[in-house]
C-alpha cells in the first residue's frame, strides 16, 4: 500500500512513524521545508517521547518531501493531519485542509482513500468530498474517510500504537477495507460508523475531557473556600468506576492545541445551528478564569509585582511536550512583565519556543537552581519530573522569600509545611510561614 500523510506536526508525524512502525511505506508531505531538512536527516522537529529512536529506526521506510507531487500522484491512501486552528470568532480555520484537498484533486492518477484525521467540524469530510471531486483532474474516483486522532501530546507515540480505538468515518465499504488494511497490524477495537458520527465523536471526547477538568478545577476553587481538600475528594470521587481518576487532576486550567480551539469549535458549531451547548459555555468561561488563577493569589503577597525577581517553572502547556499553545505561562508571564517584574523562566524542553516568542523580555536560567536564586516569588505552571523531585529546602535557601505558587500541586502540602515554605496551590490549604516580604 503506498501511504502519504500531509503535515508533519504532532499527528502527522507521528502517524507517519507508527505506520512505518507497523510495517508500511510512508511518504511524509510538509510545507515547512526546515521540518521536512530535518527529518530527511532523521531528526524530529518536534519533541514527542520515542519519537526520534522510531524515526531513525524506520528510516528506510519514511519519506519526507516538501513538493506533494510524487507522494499523491499514485497514492493509495492519503492522510491530511494539517491544522485545524482556532479563527477569531472561534470557529475552525479549515485553510490548510480546503488546500490540501485541492493539491490532491489536482494531482492524483488513480482511485484513492483521502482520510481526514485532522479535527474538523462536523460536515466537513462532505465538504472535502465535493472540493476534491469538483477540481480533479484526472477520471478517478476518492473516497473520503473521517478517522480523528486522540493521542495525547507527551505520549504521542504509545497512543498511537496502542490506541484505545479507531474510529473510522466510511461512507463505502471499499473505503472501510482499505483502513482496515493500513491498520492491519495494530491490533486496536474499530468504531465504524458514518462521517458525521465519527466528526462528532472527536469533539464529544475531547470536549468531555475538557469539561471533566474544568469541573475538578471548580470543585476544588471550592475546596478552598470551604476548607477542603481537592487530592482527598478527587481520589474519593476517582475509584468510582463510573466516573474514573483520570482528568480529575486540578490545576490551572487546560491548554494546548486542542482543548481550548475544539471547545471554542463544538460551541461556534451549537450557535451556527441555533443551538447552546450549554456545558461547554461553561468549560470554557471556568478555563478562562482558572488561567489568571495564580497571579490572583500572588498579590495577596505583594500589592504590585513591580521590582520583583519571579522565577518561573515550566513553560509548556504540559510535561512530555515542547508546545507552547494555549499555555497558561503565555497568559501569565505578560502579565508580570507588564507589572515591570524581572522573569526568569526555566523548562526543560520548551525554552527555545520561548524564544521565538519572548526573545530577550525574561531570563532564560540552565536550572531550576538558577531560576529560583534571589527570587521573591515562584510559580509552578508545568508539572515536570524535575520539578516535582526537587528538593524542598532549596527554595528556602536559594529564594529571598520562599512563596510558592504551585499550579500543578506538585508537593505535598505536610512536605511544604515542613520545608519552611509558603506555598500556595489548588484547591488545598494555604501554608504559610513567617516571611519578611519585600515592601512594594
Ligand atoms: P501541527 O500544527 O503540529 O502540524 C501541522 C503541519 O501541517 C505543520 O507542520 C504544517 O507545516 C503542515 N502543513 C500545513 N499546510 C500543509 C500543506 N498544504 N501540505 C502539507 N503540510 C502542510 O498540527 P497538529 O498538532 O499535528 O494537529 C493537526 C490536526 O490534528 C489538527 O486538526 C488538530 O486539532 C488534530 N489533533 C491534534 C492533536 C494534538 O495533540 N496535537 C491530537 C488529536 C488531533
Amino acid at each position: 500500500m503506498k501511504i502519504a500523510v500531509a503535515g508533519t506536526g504532532y499527528v502527522g508525524l507521528v502517524t507517519a512513524v507508527c505506520l512505518a512502525e507497523k510495517g508500511n511505506a510512508v511518504t511524509c508531505v510538509d510545507i515547512d521545508q526546515g521540518k521536512i531538512d530535518l527529518l530527511s536527516n532523521g531528526f524530529s522537529p518536534i519533541y514527542e517521547p520515542q519519537l526520534e529512536d522510531l524515526l531513525k529506526k524506520n528510516r528506510e521506510s519514511l519519506t519526507f518531501v516538501s513538493h506533494y507531487q510524487a507522494a499523491y500522484m499514485n497514492a493509495d491512501i492519503i492522510i491530511i493531519a494539517v491544522g485545524t486552528p482556532e479563527r477569531k470568532d472561534g470557529s475552525a480555520n479549515l485553510q490548510y485542509i480546503n488546500e490540501v484537498a485541492k493539491q490532491i484533486a489536482q494531482t492524483i492518477e488513480k482511485d484513492c482513500v483521502v482520510v481526514i484525521k485532522s479535527t474538523v467540524p462536523i460536515g466537513t469530510n462532505d465538504k472535502i468530498e465535493k472540493l476534491i471531486n469538483e477540481n480533479l483532474r484526472n477520471a478517478v474516483s476518492v473516497d473520503v474517510v473521517s478517522n480523528p486522532e486522540f493521542l495525547a501530546q507527551g505520549s504521542a507515540v504509545k497512543d498511537t500504537l496502542e490506541a484505545s480505538r479507531i474510529v473510522l468515518g466510511v461512507e463505502s465499504k471499499n473505503a472501510e477495507r482499505a483502513m482496515k488494511e493500513m491498520y492491519k497490524n495494530f491490533n486496536i477495537p474499530y468504531v465504524v460508523t458514518d462521517r458525521h458520527s465519527a466528526e462528532m465523536i472527536k469533539y464529544a471526547a475531547n470536549d468531555f475531557l475538557a469539561l471533566k477538568l474544568s469541573y475538578i478545577n471548580e470543585i476544588a476553587n471550592l475546596c478552598e473556600i470551604v476548607g477542603a481538600n481537592i487530592e482527598d475528594v478527587a481520589k474519593g470521587m476517582g475509584m468510582d468506576p463510573r466516573i474514573g481518576d483520570k482528568f480529575l487532576q486540578a490545576g490551572i486550567g487546560y491548554g494546548g492545541s486542542c482543548f481550548p480551539k475544539d471547545t471554542k469549535a463544538l460551541h461556534w458549531l451549537a450557535n451556527y445551528n441555533d443551538y447552546e451547548i450549554k456545558t461547554i459555555k461553561a468549560t470554557i468561561e471556568v478555563n478562562e478564569n482558572q488561567k489568571i488563577k495564580l497571579i490572583k493569589k500572588a498579590r495577596k503577597y505583594f500589592s504590585s509585582l513591580d521590582g520583583l525577581n519571579i522565577a518561573v517553572l515550566g513553560l509548556t502547556f504540559k510535561p512530555g511536550t515542547d508546545d507552547l499553545r494555549e499555555a497558561p505561562s503565555l497568559t501569565n508571564i505578560p502579565i508580570m512583565l507588564e507589572d515591570g517584574a524581572n522573569v526568569k523562566v526555566w523548562d526543560p524542553v520548551g525554552m527555545d519556543n520561548f524564544k521565538k516568542v519572548f526573545s530577550h523580555a525574561v531570563t532564560y536560567s540552565q536550572s531550576i537552581e538558577e531560576a529560583l536564586t534571589d527570587a521573591d516569588l515562584c510559580f509552578i505552571f508545568t508539572e515536570w519530573n524535575q520539578i516535582k523531585t526537587l528538593e524542598l529546602e532549596k527554595y528556602a535557601l536559594l529564594m529571598k522569600n520562599p512563596i510558592i505558587i504551585d499550579g500543578r500541586n506538585c508537593y505535598s502540602v505536610e512536605a511544604a509545611e515542613a520545608a519552611g515554605l509558603t506555598y500556595e496551590s489548588i484547591g488545598r490549604k494555604t501554608v504559610t510561614t513567617a516571611i519578611t516580604l519585600k515592601s512594594n
